[in-house]
């Protein structure tokens, strides 16, 4: 135990910050800031997000074509930004308008973009790009809210994760630091018993601090823990800390219950950036010195704090390649009272995002349904999709396609769909014109029909 702590000891104060460095990235530095700036009235991290707010602009009406000609054209002057409710002067940024500006929203002093590609939350794929600043400051926010747990980074932690592009691409490089930064990470895209066996096998052996991940697959996992017999509340968890998705009250209290340990939600995505972390307390405490969250209805008019709205995201440590009122199409409210811990970071609640459910093979193997988004997302000129499964033997796709679908697209889907799903499972393609939203279930583009 004492070798232990030492070895996170050693991760957390050495290995980590000197990776970091190597990368440029100043995450360390971010994070003891963060840990300063939580504790500040709500005035004074006010007076900094306004700085910061106007120093991004500033900087993206020189340097960011596509803003350079907005501000023109709107006779929009940054130095003028006095408030955050400025923002409101300028229009919002959605997935057609990064689509259509994709490069003409890189700074042209941009330093080290990363190519993203997200599903995004109402299946439609999305490239952008992220540069080193946003990296090392999203690092800190995550590793600040890992801390309000009591876990630290260097602590063993299981990852559960789906894509395979970043599992298949994790070279020796990344193998290498996940050994170092004892993070093991589990592919949760097959949900089969022996796979599930498997993790609770891995679990046990590894006896992480922490885990993280999607709670539908976790919720899985502690069924399936508790249908078999096997104990996993005595290896020693900390916390389970989950996003990606809609976290169920349900899915909350099972696996808390599995896990002996509390459930910490995570709100954000690869696209917005990591917006809301949870405290012990129970509030979602928006990362405050790095997003400006506002809530609008249906025609963009700004809600006051206590309704319900789309969440419209500005991240304010984007120079690189601007994220500013950002339409996520996730819906939430700005609390109008503070949270009991003390934290000055404002809270965001009922939050409606995504949610995502499990499919079924032919052979009643059980898959995350990223397994099939991310054969449409790998597919060029997909804009929009939704996939129903009817019953194992029959799924539906319904494509929204733009220009560069290829002319085997169907056939590509066919194909992929059918070698998770099963070789003779029925897949209709329809081509559609848009996806139509459901009523309380928005944002699900994977339905399943058939019972996991
Ligand atoms: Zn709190």
């Amino acid at each position: 135990m004492v070798f232990d702590r030492l070895q996170s000891l050693l991760i957390s104060s050495v290995v980590f910050p000197l990776q970091e460095r190597l990368k440029g990235h100043s995450t360390v530095a971010d994070r003891r800031g963060m840990e300063q700036s939580q504790w500040w009235p709500r005035d004074r991290l006010e007076a900094l997000r306004v700085e910061r707010l106007r120093a991004l602009l500033g900087h993206a009406a020189t340097h960011v074509p596509y803003y350079r000609d907005l501000f023109r054209s709107l006779g929009f002057d940054p130095r003028s930004v006095s408030a955050v409710t400025d923002l409101q002067q300028l229009p919002f940024l959605d997935k057609p308008l990064i689509r259509a500006n994709t490069d003409a929203l890189k700074a042209d002093d941009a330093r080290g973009l990363a190519r993203f590609n997200t599903g995004g939350s109402s299946g439609v794929p999305l490239i952008f790009y992220i540069g080193n600043e946003r990296v090392s400051r999203d690092v800190a926010a995550k590793w600040r809210a890992t801390r309000w747990w009591g876990v630290d980074i260097g602590d063993p932690e299981i990852v559960l994760w789906g894509s395979p592009i970043e599992l298949g691409a994790q070279d020796r490089v990344r193998r290498l630091r996940d050994g170092l930064m004892r993070t093991r990470l589990l592919p949760a895209f097959e949900m089969s018993d022996a796979r599930v066996d498997g993790f609770i096998r891995d679990m046990r052996a590894v006896r992480p601090r922490m885990l993280f991940g999607y709670p539908s697959a976790f919720a899985h996992i502690a069924t399936r823990a508790r249908h078999t017999g096997v104990r996993l509340d005595d290896i020693g968890v900390r916390t389970v800390f989950v996003t990606s998705e809609r976290l169920y009250d349900h899915q909350r209290t099972l696996i808390e219950a599995v896990f002996g340990a509390p459930v910490a939600n995570g709100y954000g995505g690869r696209d917005a950036g990591f917006i809301a972390h949870q405290c012990p307390q129970g509030s979602m405490h928006l990362t405050a010195e790095d997003i400006i969250v506002e809530i609008v209805d249906r025609d963009g008019r700004v809600l006051p704090d206590g309704q319900s709205g789309e969440i419209v995201v500005t991240h304010l440590a984007t120079r690189d390649y601007p994220f500013i009122r950002y339409r996520t199409g996730d819906i939430g409210t700005l609390a109008t009272a503070a949270c009991s811990c003390g934290r000055g970071l404002p809270v965001l609640q009922d939050i409606q995002g995504r949610s995502t459910d499990f499919i079924v093979a032919q052979d009643g193997t059980v898959m995350h349904g990223l397994a099939l988004i991310y054969i449409l997302r790998d597919l060029p000129g997909v804009e929009a999709f939704r996939i129903e499964q009817l019953t194992t033997d029959h799924t539906k796709v319904a494509v929204v396609c733009g220009p560069a679908y290829p002319a085997d697209g169907d056939e590509r889907v066919r194909q992929g769909f059918r070698a998770r799903l099963g070789r003779t499972v029925d897949i209709t393609v329809d081509h559609v014109d848009t996806i139509p939203a459901e009523g309380s279930g928005k944002f699900r583009y994977v339905v399943s029909r058939v019972a996991a």
